[in-house]
């Protein structure tokens, strides 16, 4: 399959706003025609960009980082509607972490928590996954290692493997510029589903033609960044029915009611500091990096009895 390559717009600076963004980030559905699998097709470029510049995320932890998010909205994807999907990556020892946080509305965003005294996530033996989703039941928590010499895509198999009930493929992945500044031209990934009675015949097609297709970078080259291509590509001449297309973007869920009631929660000691100090508290949120600027009468209101 022929596809250009376009340049993508930079990520809205500015992700907060009400409205969803229009982004060409996108996930797309579809269903075989005879029952047998789904698959679920993520295109997050625009959205991997926002999470990071504003995580200010370099080299491989941005790469990372990126295949995190992906994973992040396609296991969310994976769910019925409305459940919220955070996915922690944590560095080897211990030692710094990456979170993704993927919301039923497509707003995504994530932090990149960084090792004392080191500006990158180490990764290797040792590292672990959290998956935690949110739903009607409350909140379901699963861990796992990935496996050795296993990247994300590894690890979230391995979850999807252990916590679901149902077989899956998944692939994330990033396509960057030739010289390798990490300008990422797209990033993205899928999933494919194998549904409950499926027939050997149509797993072992799907199974073999996924072991031979390219690496989700060279497949999102080769799509333009375009979710209805990468999706075509992977089922080519295999009769479907798209179900559905929902947009991703990367925003953030802060306010002044929440750094507020994040403050609320410190020791009355340090609250008590703080109101001591100039008359307004700057603080900026952890996953945007917006700026609040907290007056210390509202801080003294923290402190009164309620
Ligand atoms: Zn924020």
């Amino acid at each position: 399959m022929s596809g250009s390559v376009r340049e993508n717009a930079p990520p809205d600076p500015d992700g907060s706003a009400d409205e969803p963004p229009v982004t060409r980030d996108r996930v797309v559905r579809a269903l075989a025609d005879d029952d047998t699998f789904r698959v679920i097709v993520a295109v997050t470029t625009e959205t991997a960009r926002g999470a990071i510049a504003a995580q200010q995320a370099t080299g491989a932890t941005a790469r990372h980082f990126a295949e995190l998010l992906t994973g992040a909205v396609l296991v969310r994807e994976t769910m019925s509607p409305h459940h919220r999907v955070q996915v922690v990556l944590k560095g080897a020892g211990g030692r710094g972490s990456l979170v993704a946080d993927a919301h039923p509305d497509g707003m995504t965003r994530g932090l990149v928590k960084r090792p004392d005294g080191d500006d990158d996530v180490t990764f290797g033996p040792g590292n672990s996954l959290l998956v935690m989703r949110g739903g009607a039941q409350g909140m379901y928590r699963s861990v796992t290692a990935p496996p050795e010499g296993g990247g994300v895509a590894e690890a979230l198999m391995l979850y999807l493997q252990s916590s679901e009930e149902i077989i899956s493929v998944i692939a994330v992945g990033t396509h960057e510029a030739e010289d390798g500044d990490h300008a990422w031209i797209h990033c993205g990934g899928y999933v494919v589903q194998l549904l409950p009675g499926a027939a050997r015949g149509p797993l072992m097609v799907m199974t073999e033609r996924l072991a031979a297709m390219p690496s989700v970078g060279e497949l999102l080259a080769n799509a333009g960044g375009n979710a209805d291509e990468l999706l075509a590509e992977l089922l080519y001449l295999m009769p479907h029915a798209k179900l559905g297309d929902s947009n991703v973007h990367h925003g953030c869920l802060c306010d002044e009611r929440a750094v507020l009631a994040s403050l609320a929660t410190l020791p009355r000691e340090d609250l008590i500091e703080l109101t001591i100090g100039d008359d307004v508290l700057e603080i900026a949120c952890d996953y945007c990096t917006k700026d609040y600027a907290i007056r210390s009468t509202q801080l003294q209101g923290l402190l009164a009895p309620s």
